[in-house]
């Protein structure tokens, strides 16, 4: 990888874990202290895995589920298997969303979604119980994930 493609990646990691509350740079020191040949996609994982459990142990779904969706986005792009981790994002965001009260959701299709996403529009009008999401997500629908760019990103709303 060229250096500077190398930079800009370790400058949109850095952004990214920023706005989750991380400290990159403390925890890439104490990582390179360890391996200094470590790359920078192996200290965004490492970093967003020790950010996972610190939130997973205070019951922050919202964090929980944030987190889990740049996984899913970091699984797509070294092309590894990423439709069990977008489901746990799923049930990271119904939990989220049920602990705020909420019992029913419905599917929102993304506005900007580029090709036909014919199962979340199908589902639009459907009412979901959160008890029953939690359990077996709905999304993402298996017609809906795409190898190379991962789920749509139609999302879960409350019924309120
Ligand atoms: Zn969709």
């Amino acid at each position: 990888m060229p250096l500077t493609e190398e930079a800009t990646r370790h400058h949109d990691v850095a952004v990214t874990l920023d706005g989750m509350g991380v400290d990159y740079g403390k925890v890439e020191a104490r990582i390179r202290a360890k391996d200094p040949k470590v790359g920078p996609r192996d200290i965004y994982w490492a970093t967003l895995n020790q950010k996972l459990l610190a939130v997973l142990r205070v019951g922050d779904w919202g964090s929980v589920a944030r987190i889990l969706e740049a996984q899913v986005d970091e699984l797509v792009e070294r092309g590894k298997p990423f439709l069990a981790v977008a489901q746990e994002a799923s049930k990271a965001e119904l939990r989220r969303l049920n602990h705020a009260g909420v019992t029913e959701v419905r599917i929102i299709p993304y506005p900007s979604h580029s090709g036909p996403c014919s199962a979340c529009v199908a589902n639009r009008d459907r009412v979901f119980s959160i008890e029953a999401e939690i359990v077996s997500p709905t999304l993402p629908h298996q017609t809906c994930v795409d190898a190379a760019s991962g789920p749509c990103d139609c999302w879960y709303a409350a019924i309120v």
